[in-house]
Order: C-alpha cells, then sequence, then structure tokens
C-alpha cells in the first residue's frame, strides 16, 4: 500500500464522517488505524469525536502501540496492533460501536462466537462466493485490562481461520481490511447481518 502518512490522515477523517453518518460512531466511540509504508501505524487519538476528526486528532504509533509523538493513543490501540502483528496483508482496522454489536451480543450472554449463515450480505467477506456458507465471528468478554483481552483475541485468531472480525460483548466489533474501503466493507455487511440476526431474535420472542 503506497500510502504517505498525509493521505492516510485524510482517509482516516473520511472514514470517520461516513461511519458517523452511519450511526456507528456515537458520542466519541469508536477507534480506526491504517497501516503506513514505513510500518508504523496511524491510529486516532484517544477521546475525539470520530464524525469530526481533524488532522490533529490522528496520531502515529510503532507497531507495538508506542506513540511517536505526546499525544495519548487510543485505549483500545493494542487491539488494533495485535491484528497488524497477526496478518501481513492487513493495512486497515476500525472499531465502533455499533447498536447491533452490543444489544445482539448482550442477548447471548453465554455465545462465543457469531455463526451467520446463508445471508446473501456473507459474500461482502474476502473468499466467499455463495450465500450458503457460514461465518463464526469470535466473541469476548468485555474487560478494561486491554492486555489481557488482546492476547485473548490474539490467541484464538491465531488458533485458526477467521472471519475478517472480531465482537466484544456489550461494547462492539472489530473489522478489518487490505485497505480502508475493505474494513469499512466488513464493517457494513457485519452491521447489517447483526441486526439481521437480532430482528430474528426478536421475531422468535429473545430466545435463540
Ligand atoms: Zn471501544
Amino acid at each position: 500500500m503506497s500510502l504517505s502518512a498525509a493521505d492516510a490522515v485524510q482517509t482516516i477523517i473520511a472514514a470517520g464522517r461516513r461511519l458517523d453518518a452511519r450511526g456507528l460512531a456515537a458520542a466519541t466511540s469508536g477507534n480506526y488505524s491504517l497501516r503506513l509504508p514505513s510500518g508504523r501505524l496511524a491510529i486516532t487519538v484517544s477521546g475525539r469525536h470520530k464524525g469530526r476528526l481533524g488532522p490533529a486528532d490522528v496520531m502515529v504509533v510503532d507497531i507495538d502501540g508506542v506513540p511517536l509523538e505526546g499525544q495519548r493513543p487510543s485505549a483500545e490501540t493494542a487491539l488494533h496492533t495485535l491484528l497488524y502483528r497477526l496478518y501481513p496483508q492487513v493495512n486497515a482496522v476500525l472499531h465502533v460501536h455499533s447498536v447491533a454489536a452490543v444489544t445482539l451480543t448482550r442477548s447471548l450472554p453465554t455465545a462465543r462466537e457469531i455463526v451467520l449463515e446463508g445471508y446473501e450480505m456473507l459474500k461482502a467477506f474476502p473468499g466467499i462466493a455463495t450465500h450458503r456458507s457460514a461465518v463464526s465471528i469470535p466473541l469476548f468478554e468485555n474487560s478494561q485490562d486491554i492486555p489481557a483481552l488482546a492476547a485473548a483475541v490474539a490467541r484464538r485468531l491465531e488458533a485458526g481461520p477467521a472471519a475478517p472480525a472480531y465482537l466484544i460483548r456489550g461494547h462492539g466489533a472489530y473489522g478489518w481490511g487490505r485497505d480502508m474501503e475493505e474494513a469499512e466493507r466488513i464493517i457494513e455487511a457485519l452491521e447489517h447481518l447483526l441486526l439481521c440476526e437480532l430482528e430474528a431474535l426478536r421475531l422468535a420472542g429473545g430466545r435463540a
């Protein structure tokens, strides 16, 4: 990916506007990152509204999340960096506190994954060519202990092939891709699919 640091900042700002317009960036929630040609990462600064980002709201950290400037990176930086370390082909990571991800995962308190099956929208995921597919989205318990949560996510993703997304119960979703466009497609598709699952659960009277 030949994306300069300045391009990366503009790409992140534009993504924030689009995700906010879709209702995926309430308050100051979420965080976004891109891999730079240097191998470092551009990531949103902690506590900024993602629909109203400016150039000063994106900072650079190394692959271990250590800031190269004085600003404080997102509290969840380790949940981004594990993905860049694990997947060399991944260049963009998005995290959103989506209403569908929050409510569905709270409604299924013992689930360790959400299996999405039979949906046309599954074709938005890389390598899926037919609705006759099942995609497992790993689901983790929420924690303020980010290093422990990041270690749990890394262990599970290392264990096998996984969809380019994971969920944190009552918190939100992570999605990633080769570039921002692909990461956004994953997040939008996931939101659509989780809304469908939520609606199906509602129609079934709240029982999975
Ligand atoms: Zn979050």
